[in-house]
């Protein structure tokens, strides 16, 4: 959000300059959080795919092993050619890169001290400001992080060898993607979720049939069920969790806590300054995204809002905006979701359950990837598309889907909501044949219940 930001702002004529405490920039995505996570489930996606599916493809693989550490300086490799990518932009606008960590001390002086990449203390005085400082995992209070045998998504990122068995806590986003990197790679993996579903607020329909597909890749999964107790061992982490009433006891070489995440707004000194915070701990913006303090704004995981990099990225975008005069603007209703195990799960809009709970009259179509060519050409059957349509003027409120690719799918169904569409207008459109996106088009035609292939 930062970085985004920053580029626009010098884009439109500002003197720009950037604190990160991180000796790159990029934050918590690039560095610790969807790039090297990506790179993980892209590697481990391959070596699964090689092993369960090469045979049946004719193709005959004999002896596969892996080689845990090509394939963390491989994903390390990836994280260092965007940072180097992210330095050049900066040269490229010129924005002055600061190495170090701000406080706010008023709403025109921040204080920064050396960060990581060495640099020294100094006083920066600027004319606006914006707090693009992110968010930090959220630990349990009763089993601390070790970084060894208890850790959370940073951690699990760069495991030293492959722990024989994983209790993951959280069936989150995070919780999901890690598990699937490690069971992939031979971990035996518990997921532990509180809620009665897994993947936060997809449908119902969504949510059981990815935990039926995890399931059946090695996941063992128990919802309804909290952690409330552990003891930490030298040999590994035994857990006490109870499951609708029940005790229930899992033991694990390593824990990964994957609960959530909380606003970064500690040591910033934001509230020192002024600003506003919301009941939940994050920083209070209007619709502006200014703070109480008006010439200070705040974009990302520090606002409310989902916790999303492209969220952020937006956020930046649509600042530097307003700060040059224009309007800036970010379309909360259209924020795409996606949870990038195998088959991806996306989402955007709103769900089929939320739309009934609002008492909402929809129409709703569903369309399999089982029916889709490509799909059984690609071996990628698992998985279906929704469309949620208003019942009266047939605008598209939502799409959830399981698909092998649904990130990039999804992009389709934002860009229709943001024109405002209809499932005529997406039923209507011409898709090349045969790709996977035609299952877009047919869960579009399912809505009139005139499914071509099914
Ligand atoms: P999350 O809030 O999405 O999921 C955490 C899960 O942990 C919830 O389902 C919650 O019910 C469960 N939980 C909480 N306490 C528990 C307990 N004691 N026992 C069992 N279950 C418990 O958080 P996350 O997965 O940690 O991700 C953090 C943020 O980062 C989210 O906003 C997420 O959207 C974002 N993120 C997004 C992506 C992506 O877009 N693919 C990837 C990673 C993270």
């Amino acid at each position: 959000g930062g970085y985004v930001g920053a580029i626009r702002a010098a884009q439109l004529g500002f003197k720009v300059a950037i604190i990160e405490g991180r000796k790159n920039l990029g934050g918590t995505c690039m560095n610790v959080g969807c790039i090297p996570s990506k790179a993980l489930l892209a590697s481990t996606e391959h070596y699964h795919f090689a092993k369960e599916r090469f045979a049946e493809h004719g193709i005959i693989a004999q002896d596969l092993t892996i080689d845990l550490g090509k394939m963390m300086a491989r994903k390390d490799a990836v994280v260092n050619q965007l940072a180097g990518g992210l330095t050049m932009l900066m040269k490229k606008n010129k924005i002055e890169v600061i190495n170090g960590w701000a406080t706010l001390k008023d709403d025109h002086t921040i204080e920064v001290a050396p960060g990581e990449g060495g640099g020294e203390a100094l006083t920066v005085e600027a004319e606006n400001i914006i707090l693009a400082t992110g968010s930090a995992a959220i630990e349990l209070p009763f089993l601390k992080c070790d970084g060894k045998k208890v850790v959370i998504s940073d951690q699990a990122i760069a495991l030293p060898e492959v722990p024989k068995k994983l209790v993951v806590i959280g069936g989150g986003a995070i919780g999901l993607e890690l598990a699937s990197v490690w069971s992939r790679l031979g971990s035996e993996v518990t997921v532990v979720e509180f809620l009665p579903q897994i993947g936060g607020s997809f449908d119902a329909d969504v949510a059981k049939q990815t935990q039926k597909i995890l399931e059946k890749q090695g996941l063992t999964i128990h919802t309804k069920t909290k952690v409330e107790s552990a003891d930490v061992g030298k040999k590994g982490v035994k857990l006490k969790a109870s499951q609708d009433g029940k005790e229930l006891d899992l033991e694990a070489d390593v824990v990964l806590v994957a609960v959530g995440r909380k606003p970064n707004t500690e040591g910033l000194g934001a509230e020192a300054a002024g600003i506003k915070l919301t009941d939940r701990g994050r920083i209070a913006v209007n619709e502006k995204w200014q703070t109480s303090l008006p010439n200070v704004y705040a974009i990302g995981d520090v606002i409310d809002g989902p916790m999303l990099a492209h969220k952020a990225e937006e956020e930046g975008v649509a600042v530097a905006e307003i700060l040059a005069g224009k309007p800036g603007h970010v379309n909360p209703e259209v924020i795409p979701g996606v949870i990038y195990t195998s088959p991806e799960v996306a989402s955007v809009g709103m769900g089929e359950d939320a739309a009934k709970e609002q008492k909402r009259k929809i129409k709703v179509g569903k369309f399999p990837m089982a029916a889709n060519g490509r799909a059984i050409a690609n071996d990628a059957t698992d998985g279906f598309v929704k469309v949620i349509a208003d019942a009266e003027t047939d605008r598209v409120l939502g799409l959830q889907m399981i698909a092998a690719t649904a990130s990039d799918l999804i992009a389709e169904a934002v860009l229709l909501m943001e024109f405002g569409g209809s499932s005529e207008d997406l039923a209507r459109t011409v898709h090349a044949h045969p790709t996977t996106a035609e299952s877009i088009k047919e869960a579009a035609l399912a809505v009139e219940k005139r499914a071509i292939h099914a």
